[in-house]
């Protein structure tokens, strides 16, 4: 019946006409809420079925006095007699528009400014016109730019750097900024004497001379993945494929940190099929960076928080580079197609993890996840519409589906067919997938169809439509123990029992296992006592040390923590730490102090950040004037 049914739906959808209206909801037989196929882009201005972009040549000037990147992006575009071509933009100042070959001034509109979406930029064509050239600047409060003066970045010398996911590619650059579209490019870069610049590009390893750097992307990417910083800047090669970029003061710790890198690349092209973006390289950025990883092609931003030390934190670095196949390669057609990127990529991840650490390690991930995902669908409530992987974020800000349900949900889609179906069957359908796709955009609907369509049962056994398009987690789901935290729940039992701190033994713990410990402590546990044992707060682990931090505040633990947490949120950027721990600050009423913290730490946290932590304080009666 659900096969019939699915055949009936993707017959329907070849003959539906993609439209900017909002789409009703259509009933499957099993009661599952399928929404109508969208495959147009709502977070985006441009009409790519009329004209888009196919090459970028891009020349900027960066200029840190001012704050501001000035320069031209010339197009090469393609469009069969469109009478126009539509471009986002925010907050840039477009100086002037060239069209054609010699570059005659030509003219253009703006539309009107939206908060989310920005403005459009339109630019009437004729038929020949195959080069669209924009003059253009951006502006000191450009929401993907953070400009680091030389004491935040901890150097004698500035740092900027770009975040373009998911909608800020428009804040530095005049483009069609949607997932779906992809472009070629080239870049000249003139930075100050001294800096280096590098790009989601071929990058340079030596400091030039002139301040002049010049890049080239042979890979066709789409606009969130245009990526660039421009700071004090050294290269350590790996080999063959892979490399560190980091401010000199951290680049030994994070070239140690990392040596697995080209082990990982090598897994991961075993099991996903071929490696299609030459180098993969990382960039060790200053620790206001708001995200933990961010996968530019062939250069991989990080934060410096997981460098741990002990390469305990290093499933990042293996998630980044899973998105070379799912995201870079394979890409989500809109944000609603999210978990396209996401729940693929946190299984490749974890697959990658097993091969190159052991099943024990990737076993002890999958079951933090699994807490994580259990946390928001009880915050969410089960029958929340966002708890659906097949998201709905038209006109929200897509940073709202940033949640474990993308990541952790998507993931258990995968490890659930695993389970059902055999873990070959699961590589058979990746590898299909990404050859079929490659260089391509995807929606939910086209993977559901091809899944549906290669696997015995149709997808019957498994239940694709509950699982993608179902509220909550579909009773089927795979439950995972590890048991390293199995054994663990004993000392717990034990410490609750007896709350006799001295008596726990953690030799050989590894990071994943004191944050399940951390996590589950007992209401009664003796946090003075924890404290003074084990010096939690001085931790070079900063993702036990947030859980510790937020444990304490919970629990009422505050004043001897004050100065270590302080610190941290003066230091660290990364959103996912900074919005629990203002809100257990809060939580544990600490509002005043907590405002106190963010006013003089948040001119060194990026936009994205920023955003998030100013809603918090805005709920509790607080407003950045
Ligand atoms: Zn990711």
């Amino acid at each position: 019946m659900r096969i019939l049914t699915a055949l009936i739906f993707s017959a329907i959808w070849l003959f539906m006409p993609a439209c900017k209206q909002s789409t009703a909801d259509v009933k499957s037989s099993g009661g599952i809420q399928i929404p109508a196929p969208d495959s147009v882009d709502h977070h985006s201005y441009a009409k790519p079925d009329e004209a888009r972009v196919d090459h970028l040549q891009l020349d900027l000037r960066v200029d840190f006095k001012e704050e501001i990147l000035e320069g031209v992006a010339s197009y090469t575009i393609v469009h069969n007699n469109a009478r126009e071509i539509i471009f986002d933009t925010k907050d840039l100042t477009i100086i002037e528009v060239r069209i054609g070959q010699e570059g005659e001034p030509h003219s253009f509109k703006m539309g009107s400014a939206d908060d989310l979406m920005g403005q459009s930029l339109t630019i009437p064509l004729k038929p020949e016109t195959d080069i669209v050239t924009i003059h253009y600047k951006t502006q000191p409060t450009s929401e993907a730019l953070q400009w680091l003066s030389p004491e935040q970045s901890r150097q004698k010398t500035p740092f900027l750097y770009t975040q373009s996911q998911a909608m800020l590619a428009r804040t530095w650059l005049p483009c069609q900024d949607s997932p779906g579209i992809r472009f070629t490019y080239d870049a000249r870069v003139r930075v100050p004497e001294g800096l280096m610049a590098v790009m989601s590009a071929a990058n340079p390893t030596m400091v030039s001379n002139t301040g002049d750097y010049f890049f080239t992307m042979e890979q066709p990417i789409p606009a969130y993945l245009m990526a660039m910083a421009v700071g004090n800047l050294e290269y350590r090669p790996y080999g063959r494929m892979a490399g560190i970029y980091a401010q000199p003061d951290v680049l030994l710790s994070a070239a140690w940190e990392f040596e697995d890198t080209e082990k990982m690349i090598e897994v991961a092209s075993a099991l996903f099929g071929p490696y299609r973006w030459e180098r993969f390289d990382i960039l060790v950025l200053p620790p206001s960076f708001p995200y933990g990883g961010m996968e530019n092609p062939r250069l991989t931003f990080v934060t410096p928080t997981v460098i741990a030390g002990d390469r305990s934190l290093t499933a990042l670095i293996a998630h980044e580079l899973a998105h070379s196949w799912s995201g870079n390669l394979v890409t989500n057609a809109t944000w609603n197609d999210f978990w396209l990127n996401e729940g693929f990529t946190v299984y490749l991840e974890r697959r990658i993890m097993e091969m190159v650490y052991s099943s024990a390690w990737s076993r002890m991930e999958e079951e933090l996840g699994y807490q994580d995902l259990l946390k928001t669908l009880k915050e969410k409530g089960q029958d929340h519409s966002d708890t659906r992987l097949k998201g709905n974020l038209d006109n929200r800000n897509p940073d709202e589906g940033i949640s474990s349900i993308a990541y952790e949900k998507g993931y258990l889609f995968l490890r659930t067919m695993e389970e059902m179906y055999g873990r070959n069957a699961v590589d058979n359908i990746l590898n299909a997938w990404f050859r079929k796709k490659a260089f391509e955009s995807a929606t939910t609907e086209e993977f559901v169809t091809f899944l549906k369509g290669i696997l015995m049962d149709g997808g019957s056994g498994i239940g694709v439509d509950e699982w993608v398009y179902g509220t909550g987690l579909p009773s089927n789901a795979f439950k995972s123990r590890s048991e390293q935290f199995a054994q663990l729940d004993e000392v717990l039992k034990k410490l609750e029992s007896d709350k006799n701190v001295a008596g726990i033994d953690t030799t050989g713990w590894s990071a994943l296992e004191w944050m399940y410990f951390l996590r589950q402590l007992p209401e009664n546990a003796d946090l003075a006592a924890l404290e003074q044992r084990f010096n939690l707060s001085a931790s070079g682990n900063a993702e036990y040390k947030a859980i510790w931090f937020e444990q304490c505040l919970q629990k009422g633990f505050i004043q001897p923590i004050q100065k270590p947490l302080t610190e941290f949120l003066t230091q660290v950027g990364r959103r996912k730490f900074l919005t629990p721990l203002y809100k257990g600050m809060i939580q544990a009423k600490q509002l005043d102090t907590a405002w106190d913290i963010y006013a003089k730490a948040r001119p060194g946290y990026h936009s994205i950040s920023r955003k998030a932590i100013d809603e918090i304080f805005a709920d509790n009666g607080k407003k950045i004037s």
